[in-house]
């Protein structure tokens, strides 16, 4: 028996009863199971029956699946892993929400607040303006100072965060009045949070505290776990966002978060390039710059466009969900 291997993942999680089967509770998700491992094999007990489960068990983890678990018993889920490495992989996917443009239209109102934090920074307003779509903030930034011919100093990289920060407060009201949130983007935010199966976080070129006010000016960012979202502060490339924030999903909720599992849902041919370079796959909605066929020949996994049909939003994300389990 290769028992160790359990041990570290486990005790991050509830249990309930102990070797050979294990029932665990993380919370409200409305899966159940119990697995024992059995000469060096894991196994997956659903309803009395024994799954068989190297490797990967989100395969099990149909929708038909789902229901029969559910009716077994309320109010648990099964961990699922792979007993040779001790990593603990749960049926859990990572839903990474672009901001701008897919949950949000800012109405102008960021292209003004990289606009004011370049005068704060240089004491003048750009006379060459921003270009925005699908770009980090220090790329925004950084190409703002060379449209305009200043020289980006250390002392204005080191101001940059706060100066942005103390922007988007300055601009809080404009994007209030400006803005909206898109059509569709609540009842979908609300809709995933009560799935069991997904952890939703963000994907934004846009430091966490401008993604959080854009967000929460609209109510949007209750459903969202910030604490494990890839953004503008962890690299100037879009694509480096994904790993780092399965870094931060795979520490907090003990799950291996890969390809396999994390769906990025974006509005520009940048997200889908940061999903196929950075390793998730992609729903692309068509609510900003770039049209469902550009999107889908950027190679998006499944194209919305828009998110108001809360059923279809579901849907892609499931059947991508479902494809990325099964390794298709
Ligand atoms: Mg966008």
């Amino acid at each position: 028996m290769r028992r160790s291997s359990w041990q570290r993942p486990l005790g991050q999680l509830n249990q309930h009863q102990c070797f050979p089967f294990f029932w665990l509770d993380v919370g409200d998700a409305d899966q159940v199971g119990a697995r024992s491992h059995v000469d060096g094999e894991v196994l997956l007990v659903i309803s009395g029956s024994v799954y068989p489960a190297a490797g990967r068990l989100a395969t099990l983890t149909n929708p038909g699946s789902r229901l029969a678990w559910s009716r077994a018993i309320p109010h648990h889920v099964a961990i699922c892993g792979s007993c040779d490495d001790g990593t603990v992989t749960t049926s859990k996917t990572l839903i990474l929400w672009d901001v701008d443009h897919t949950l949000i239209e800012n109405g102008g109102v960021s292209k003004e607040t990289y606009a004011l934090a370049f005068e704060l920074l240089v004491g003048t307003p750009p006379a060459a303006r921003p270009q925005t779509d699908g770009r980090t903030d220090r790329s925004i930034m950084a190409e703002l100072f060379a449209a305009n011919g200043v020289a980006m100093t250390e002392a204005h990289r080191d101001a940059l965060f706060p100066t942005l920060i103390e922007a988007m407060k300055r601009n809080a009201d404009a994007l209030r009045l400006r803005g909206h949130a898109l059509a569709g983007a609540d009842a979908a935010l609300t809709a995933v949070s009560r799935d069991g199966s997904f952890v939703q976080s963000v994907l934004t070129g846009n430091i966490p505290e401008n993604a959080f006010t854009k967000l929460a000016t609209f109510g949007l960012h209750k459903h969202l776990d910030f604490e494990v979202g890839g953004f503008g502060s962890d690299s100037i490339v879009r694509a480096d966002l994904v790993a780092a924030s399965q870094a931060k999903a795979g520490s907090k909720y003990a799950t291996l978060f890969d390809r396999g599992n994390t769906i990025l849902v974006g509005d520009t041919t940048r997200d889908v390039e940061a999903g196929v370079k950075g390793g998730a796959r992609v729903l692309a909605v068509a609510t900003g710059v770039d049209a469902v066929e550009v999107l889908r020949t950027a190679g998006a996994d499944l194209v919305l466009k828009d998110l108001a049909d809360t059923e279809s939003v579901l849907r892609c994300l499931r059947e991508i969900a479902s494809a990325g389990a099964q390794g298709s």
